[in-house]
């Protein structure tokens, strides 16, 4: 094997798993990785002089591949928490988020998370909108591998409700995914953070630094814009 580049070679290894738009997911050309996220790493890479290659994988692969130093930082929409601190180092807060309760539009009567009890709750394995659905009281939690494959089943009856990201429930209904209803209120005040390997203090002061500077000049904010509007 080649041996990996690195960032003495100026390159970023960062992973992700694309299938969480809008901030990464596969372009129409099915080549390149697009969305919030995305843009926001290569804003951050150009400012710091690094090439960034991103590495598709299983979100709950993200944590791993950090510890066992495949990739020097993960963005994927990745929730801030203690428990991940255990295991990895995280940037500045970047985007805040929190959880949604999706139903299908033909179910007029769950109107909160209540009415979930002892349902067949569909969620993202590894992820914060799981966990929630896991302290349902005798709700069957269904996981899937990602996002998407979550939603196929959704879309196909297989689950009574998904637990996910907000802001991703949203893209997915607002893209035409109209076989979903949202319950609110949003839950759980989420925020995403850039997470790097313990310990590796020096690129968490270089992305946050990034991170400010790309504030400062208005950058982030065009970034934010062109993928969540106002
Ligand atoms: N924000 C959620 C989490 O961190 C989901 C992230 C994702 O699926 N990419 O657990």
């Amino acid at each position: 094997f080649a041996k990996s580049p690195t960032i003495e070679d100026g390159v970023l290894l960062v992973g992700t798993d694309s299938s969480f738009a809008p901030f990464e997911f596969l372009a129409e050309d099915g080549k390149n990785f697009t969305g919030f996220d995305m843009d926001l790493i290569r804003a951050i890479g150009k400012e710091l002089g690094y090439k960034v290659v991103v590495q598709n994988m299983g979100f709950d692969a993200t944590v791993p591949a950090l510890r066992t130093g495949i990739v020097d930082a993960v963005i994927a929409g990745m929730t801030i928490n203690e428990k991940r601190k255990k295991f990895v180092d995280f940037s500045d807060p970047y985007y805040t988020s929190g959880l949604i309760i999706m139903v299908p539009s033909s179910d007029t009567t769950t109107k909160s998370i209540k009415d979930l009890e002892g349902k067949k709750i569909g969620a993202q394995v590894g992820t914060t909108g799981m966990f929630r659905a896991e302290k349902v009281p005798g709700a069957k939690v269904v996981t899937f591998a990602n996002a998407a494959e979550t939603f196929l089943e959704f879309q196909n009856g297989g689950v009574d409700a998904v637990i996910q990201d907000f802001p991703v429930v949203a893209y997915y209904v607002a893209q035409g995914g109209n076989k979903g209803r949202l319950v609110g209120p949003k839950m759980e005040a989420e925020e995403y953070g850039i997470a790097v390997t313990k310990g590796n203090k020096e690129l968490v002061a270089q992305i946050n630094k990034a991170l400010a500077s790309l504030k400062k000049s208005g950058e982030f904010q065009r970034i934010y814009k062109k993928w969540f509007g106002e």
